[in-house]
């Protein structure tokens, strides 16, 4: 599959698979999704919650501006994890490093959705009560694409592409 060629259908399915836990929580660019998807996908998502409407005057914009079609912003590149865990989030948005910014209750639960659990679950915890987040995430990596990832956790799209080359071979 080309990365610039993911439609609505695939988004699930790579969301479990293949999205560090940050990116299950934000759409992303980097993915290759075009903004017409990203703003049906998260239309359907939000408006569970929103409503449709309020979507469109609230969120849409926000989506339309990491697009670069608002705003200012016209890189498009997704941060660094570096860059994303030292951000602090505003209440009740979902930007941040889950690792950095979810409660431990959250954080356990979201990482046992991604089936982590036993004594890969109390290893990732470790890490980040040593403010290790980077390292969190290579271990949750690694454990649920049961290999190695020698160069780490650097960016989200990294994760991203290494998990497809995994599984995509
Ligand atoms: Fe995302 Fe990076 Fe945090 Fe992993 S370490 S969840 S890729 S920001």
């Amino acid at each position: 599959m080309e990365f610039t060629d993911i439609s609505l259908k695939d988004i699930d399915q790579l969301a479990n698979t293949s999205f560090p836990l940050c990116m299950r929580h934000l759409f992303n660019r980097g993915v290759g999704l075009n903004l017409e998807n990203a703003l049906a996908f998260w239309r359907a998502e939000f408006s569970q919650k929103v409503g449709s409407e309020r979507f469109d005057k609230e969120y849409a914009y926000t989506v339309r501006h990491n697009y670069g079609k608002e705003g200012k912003r016209t890189d498009y590149t997704p941060y660094s994890c570096q860059k994303i865990i030292s951000v602090t989030p505003s209440v009740g948005d979902h930007h941040g490093c889950p690792y950095r910014h979810f409660s431990e209750e959250n954080l356990r639960a979201a990482l046992s959705k991604m089936g982590v659990g036993g004594r890969a679950m109390d290893d990732v915890m470790d890490k980040v009560r040593n403010r290790h987040y980077q390292l969190a995430c290579t271990m949750t990596f690694e454990t649920i694409h049961a290999a190695s990832c020698d160069s780490g956790i650097n960016h989200p799209n990294q994760y991203f592409i290494q998990s497809r080359k995994l599984l995509e071979p």
